[in-house]
């Protein structure tokens, strides 16, 4: 399995849209891996997870490949996961050779987004509702969506992946794992985990998690036989309210084995 970390923002971005505090500043001054934009990723070129804004952004950064993907999977509906807007650039008024029909999958707020945003283009895509705890076959690969800690309005889900015995938990977003998401994949080997990082050093491990939760999970991780020795943590989804820049994330993650992602990050199992 190949998975490219196409952003590594929280909803703002890092720089932050219309910030000026001084990490915003220092960021842009320092460029490199310390300009992140919204969270998506790609597997094995056919399969997207989530799509924000900057989705654009990352076209235009890392070419069309990334965008011929055939399966999209969602795991909720803040803006910085879900534009669909944008996803209707995909018909045939705004592309043209884009492809056979997109599939999109998530919650019941993603396809009632979608029945409403596609209206009037339902054939350019199939919208199927997931269940938790539920495993679906997706491109070749086993998807289970699992409850995640975020938003109480919604059925906000990580994602179990899994393909011909390779595994990656895509664990964001979401604070401290709800027990029965922790008990499921508990019985599960990790061979990446990618989790989220929102809040840094701040005390909150609730909706998002910070950088003790993290190291928390992978505590627990270990504990309950998850990981071997060529797993790989990996931290996500940074804000620039947490006022660290990716120097400094990978001095507080790097000791203890979790790397820090960034744009572009390239993870192969
Ligand atoms: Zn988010
Ligand atoms: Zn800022
Ligand atoms: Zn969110």
């Amino acid at each position: 399995m190949n998975i490219r970390l196409l952003g590594s923002a929280a909803a703002e971005g890092f720089p932050a849209i219309f910030c000026r505090c001084k990490h915003c500043e220092k960021a842009k001054r320092l460029g490199g891996k310390n300009i992140r934009t919204r969270t998506s990723a790609l597997i094995d070129d056919n399969l997207k997870i989530d799509f924000p804004p900057d989705t654009f952004m990352h076209v235009l950064r890392a070419g069309d490949a990334i965008s011929e993907f055939e399966h999209l999977i969602v795991t909720h509906t803040h803006h910085d996961h879900f534009y669909p807007e944008d996803i209707r650039m995909r018909t045939p008024n705004f592309a043209k050779n884009y492809g056979d029909v997109l599939n999109i999958y998530g919650n019941e707020r993603v396809v009632q987004r979608c029945n409403d945003i596609f209206e009037n283009e339902s054939e350019s895509f199939n919208i199927i509702p997931f269940q938790s705890f539920t495993t679906y076959e997706v491109g070749g690969k086993l998807i289970t969506p699992l409850p995640a800690d975020h938003k109480p309005d919604e059925n906000s889900f990580i994602y179990f992946i899994e393909k011909n015995g390779e595994t990656c938990l895509y664990g964001h977003d979401s604070g401290v794992y709800p027990e029965e998401t922790f008990n499921w994949l508990s019985k599960r080997v990790l061979d990446v985990a990618i989790m989220d990082c929102t809040n840094g050093l701040k005390d909150e491990k609730t909706i998002h998690m910070n950088i003790e939760a993290v190291k928390e999970m992978k505590t627990k991780f270990v504990k309950m036989g998850m990981l071997h020795e060529k797993s790989k943590v990996v931290a996500t989804h940074f804000s620039h309210n947490s006022g660290l820049l990716h120097n400094d994330l990978e001095s507080l993650l790097v000791p203890f084995g979790i790397d820090v992602a960034y744009d572009g990050m390239e993870i192969k199992i």
